[in-house]
């Protein structure tokens, strides 16, 4: 694996550097928040940010996208394919937890059996540039406790961690290696591992949240219909915002929108946590209160999707915790989960 040494004031600048050639998404202040959006020309990306308030995983699956078009002619309906994202991309930036949600992401999207091209298209197409949590970053982080780790390199092309002095760049895969021209030929010696290695086991201790989920699965299916599950919804708002946040909440709707004779079909953000998710033409809706939707969020979390796909589709970047309006945390109801039977 190449890795180099970077001073730390050059990043920003090595990233407008690449943003000549291709598209680079970056973490900009915007207000009071730190959001990923295309860096525009004389934009200052921020790498000193503690993590982004939205999740980046809008730029492989977006909020709302045009799958295909169609117009009504007097010959019938004529249909054209939206032409899939064609451009080259470079995420710098993601923490380790945002950047494995795109490998419990592509585990969904991109299966032997089912493909999806919107998302496969954008995530080929895109280099992961990982900026590793030297500190965790919030006190509700719990990576360790799903499977990561702060200086994870998992989902990641490249990965940066700030060992002190410099940072340390380290080009995990092939497509990340493409980027080396843009990070000089100081090359990184065996005292940079060494630090590395420091600052990942400071970093791993200085996690204040952890929960075993080694058999969460296991407990969660056994206490499905269990009273465990009468009282966690009672104060959720039904808002959606800790799905819409969430790196790895990837439901969707898809509907058509027409203006005379054009339309258009979309598929567009849906949340579990919605009374009309799963509510069905004839008026039935099989989650009818907010005690199924949290139940649903909770089993497809830590039960179907390691169920169907191995991994819990958790990242623990506390995101939902965080911004939650009236403070449900997951974290306490997993490590809850935990004491049942
Ligand atoms: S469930 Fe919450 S903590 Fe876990 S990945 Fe989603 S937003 Fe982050
Ligand atoms: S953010 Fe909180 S209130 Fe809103 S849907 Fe999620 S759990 Fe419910």
């Amino acid at each position: 694996m190449e890795k180099r040494l970077i001073k730390k004031e050059a990043l920003a600048g090595i990233a407008k550097r690449i943003a000549e050639d291709v598209t680079v998404y970056a973490p900009v202040r915007v207000e009071e928040n730190v959001l990923f959006k295309v860096l525009e020309k004389g934009e200052e990306p921020l790498f000193t940010y503690q993590n982004s308030k939205n999740a980046p995983k809008n730029f492989f699956f977006p909020r709302s996208e045009v799958m295909l078009r169609y117009t009504r002619t007097p010959k019938g309906v004529e249909f054209t394919a939206e032409e899939l994202f064609a451009r080259d991309g470079v995420l710098m930036g993601a923490r380790p937890c945002d950047a494995r949600s795109f490998v419990l992401l592509d585990m969904l999207f991109d299966q032997e059996k089912y493909k999806d091209p919107y998302y496969i298209e954008k995530r080929n197409r895109t280099t992961v540039v990982s900026l590793a949590c030297a500190k965790p970053p919030y006190r509700e982080c719990f990576c360790t406790s799903v499977g990561g780790h702060p200086v994870d390199d998992k989902g990641a092309d490249v990965l940066i961690t700030d060992i002190g002095d410099v940072f340390l760049v380290e080009f995990v895969t092939p497509k990340g290696e493409k980027l080396l021209k843009y990070f000089g030929d100081q090359k990184a010696d065996a005292a940079s591992e060494e630090k590395k290695a420091a600052v990942a086991a400071a970093a791993e201790a200085a996690l204040t949240w952890k929960i075993a989920t080694h058999e969460v699965k296991e407990k969660l299916d056994r206490n499905f219909n269990s009273p465990f599950w009468d009282g966690i919804h009672k104060k959720c708002l039904a808002c959606g915002t800790c799905t819409f946040l969430c790196p790895t909440c990837h439901c969707f709707d898809i509907s058509d929108e027409m203006k005379y004779d054009d339309g258009r079909r979309l598929r567009n953000w849906d949340s579990c946590m919605f009374p009309l998710f799963t509510k069905e033409t004839s008026g039935h809706n099989p989650r009818p209160t907010q005690k199924e939707r949290w139940r649903q969020r909770v089993m497809h979390k830590f039960s179907y999707y390691p169920e169907n796909f191995g991994a819990i589709a958790c990242v623990g970047c506390g995101r939902c915790v965080q911004s939650c309006p009236v403070n449900i945390d997951i974290r306490k109801i997993v490590a809850e989960a935990m004491e049942l039977a």
